[in-house]
């Protein structure tokens, strides 16, 4: 019998880094997480300490690490704007540095590295829905570009260490992912809406609302990953829920579901805030035989049980 794979997972403590540590342990696999918990939280993976396939590391990726894994699933990097705006210059090194070392520890011991990118690497785009090979619209110095910026030299580092090392590489680029397990004080918008409608609090959409984005349930996305990092196909490839809604939409089906008397309130629009956005999935359907089947309707249920039984 083969012996289980050795995964490392980094920013596994966090909202889909923890999700897919259930999938991996759940399959037999050996998973090490590390995680700074600067966004993710022990809690998400404390059904695993004590088991003899899981480790837990405190580790910074903008540190070097040596470590004995075969496959690396690179997700450390907070992904709400609140959060990567909180400290552009670390998020900048995050994505840069961090991934630089996870590199260097692939190449060291040969291992397949997954990269976790970004629609956000299409910036405001120009091109509506948005393929892989759209090279995007980004705002080099606004205050989104240490996350976008960052996610693209990451993918720059990808593809320079499989040309000039050999590094078996595999990037995604997913796009707004939700599901349990979002920090209430995420300051993303699936789960301020939902936080603030169970809180009783008006819904804010900021600018008209009328910007639209494409949510995937994040137990579709887990197992986009998979797919990608056992297939052949280097990416970057596209993975998320063409189902294209606008944020009033959003705030509609997220306050009939918990309080339609609600108000809803704008705000201003952030900076360089993209209008629309909406993947093309013709590439992972083709490479992975993946495409969502969770609805926004259907994913919106676990979702809100998940934030009223932490809220409660
Ligand atoms: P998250 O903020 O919940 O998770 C990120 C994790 O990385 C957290 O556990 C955090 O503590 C950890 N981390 C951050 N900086 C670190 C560092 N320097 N060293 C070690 N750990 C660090 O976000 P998420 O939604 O789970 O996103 C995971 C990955 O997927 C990120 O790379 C993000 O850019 C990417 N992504 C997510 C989405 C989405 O909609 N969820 C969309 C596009 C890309
Ligand atoms: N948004 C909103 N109200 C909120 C939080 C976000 O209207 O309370 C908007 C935000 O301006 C953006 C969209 O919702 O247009 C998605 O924001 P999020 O931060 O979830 O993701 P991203 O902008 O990175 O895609």
């Amino acid at each position: 019998m083969a012996s289980p794979k050795r995964n490392l997972i980094t920013g596994g403590a966090g909202f889909v880094g923890s999700h897919l540590v259930d999938r991996l342990m759940a399959a037999g696999e050996e998973v090490i997480c590390l995680d700074n918990y600067f966004t993710g939280r022990k809690a998400n993976v404390a059904q695993w300490i004590g088991h003899p396939n899981f480790e837990l590391i405190r580790h910074d990726v903008t540190e070097p690490i040596r470590l004995e894994v075969d496959r690396i699933w690179h997700l450390a990097c907070p992904a709400s704007p609140v959060h990567y705006q909180h400290n552009p210059i670390k998020t900048a090194k995050t994505s840069f540095i961090g991934t630089y070392n996870m590199l260097g520890l692939a190449r060291r011991v040969g291992a397949r590295l997954l990269l976790a990118s970004t629609s956000e690497v299409y910036g405001d785009p120009e091109v509506h829905p948005q393929p892989e090979s759209y090279r995007g619209n980004v705002n080099t110095h606004g205050i989104r570009a240490c996350y976008d910026e960052g996610k693209r030299v990451a993918e720059t580092l990808c593809f320079d260490y499989q040309r000039m090392h050999g590094v078996e590489i595999r990037i995604v680029r997913i796009f707004n992912t939700y599901g349990p397990r979002m920090l209430p004080d995420d300051g993303r918008v699936v789960s301020n809406f939902i936080v603030q409608a169970l809180r009783g609090q008006p819904l804010t959409l900021y600018g008209t609302g009328s910007q639209t984005r494409s949510f995937c349930y994040v137990d579709d996305l887990v197992e986009g990953l998979i797919r990608l990092m056992n297939g052949s196909h280097p990416g970057p490839i596209n993975i998320g829920n063409p189902g294209e809604f606008t944020i009033r939409q959003l705030a509609e089906k997220v306050r009939e579901r918990i309080n339609p008397a609600l108000e809803l309130i704008y705000q201003p629009l952030p900076a360089d805030d993209p209008l629309q956005r909406q993947p093309v999935i013709d590439l992972a359907r083709e490479q992975l035989g993946w495409q969502p089947t969770v609805s926004l309707d259907q994913g919106l249920e676990p979702t809100i049980a998940h934030f009223r039984a932490a809220l409660a």
